[in-house]
């Protein structure tokens, strides 16, 4: 079995990807383990247990959030549901536009993803400027759910991504 100083290990950084002067840290490693997602996973469910709140929905965002989402929900007996770019969710969606690096960008979930007053915990791999999560946590807003909870593997602290959210916010790696 693995601790979590152990998954923490198997994070990898990439210097120059996907461009030069970007320092990439990529999660994938800790899937090649079937115990450190499992140790993953326990660790932030009890993260969320230990906000004595309760949970109804684990919104992971588009597409790494997918990856334990789901799992951590399963775990914690909730429903999943995601948040997509633009055009991928059928139905009737709430959107949002937020900025990238390159642009203008847009984010969808599906109106029916959550009931009004809803306790929401969101979930992606890594934190940067929070541009991403803040449009989630506004979507979540839209749909009249609250937000408990945003939690992250990595956060890059110096970015303060943070002062974007209104939730608090979790990390595994702080760097
Ligand atoms: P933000 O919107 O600036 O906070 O950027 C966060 C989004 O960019 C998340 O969805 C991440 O998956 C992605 N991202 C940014 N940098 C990295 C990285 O170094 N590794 C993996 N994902 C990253």
């Amino acid at each position: 079995p693995y601790t979590i100083e152990q998954v923490k290990a198997l994070v990898r950084e990439y210097p120059d990807f996907p461009s030069k002067g970007i320092l990439f840290r990529d999660i994938f490693p800790i899937f090649r383990e079937p115990e450190a997602v499992e140790c993953l996973v326990e660790h932030f469910v009890d993260r969320i247990k230990a906000l004595g709140q309760r949970v109804d929905v684990v919104v992971g965002l588009d597409a790494r959030g997918f990856l334990f989402g789901p799992l951590i929900a399963i775990k914690l007996g909730v429903a999943f549901a995601p948040v997509r770019k633009r055009g991928k969710l059928p139905g009737e969606v709430v959107s949002v536009t937020y900025l990238k690096e390159y642009g203008p960008d847009v984010f969808e979930m599906q109106a029916d993803a959550l009931e009004a007053g809803h306790n929401v915990v969101i979930i992606d791999d890594l934190l940067a400027t929070g541009g991403s999560c803040k449009a989630a946590e506004e979507l979540v807003c839209q749909l009249k759910g609250h937000v408990v909870l945003n939690a992250f593997v990595i956060s890059l602290v110096g970015l303060e991504g943070d002062k974007q959210l209104k939730a608090p916010v979790y990390a595994l790696i702080e760097c």
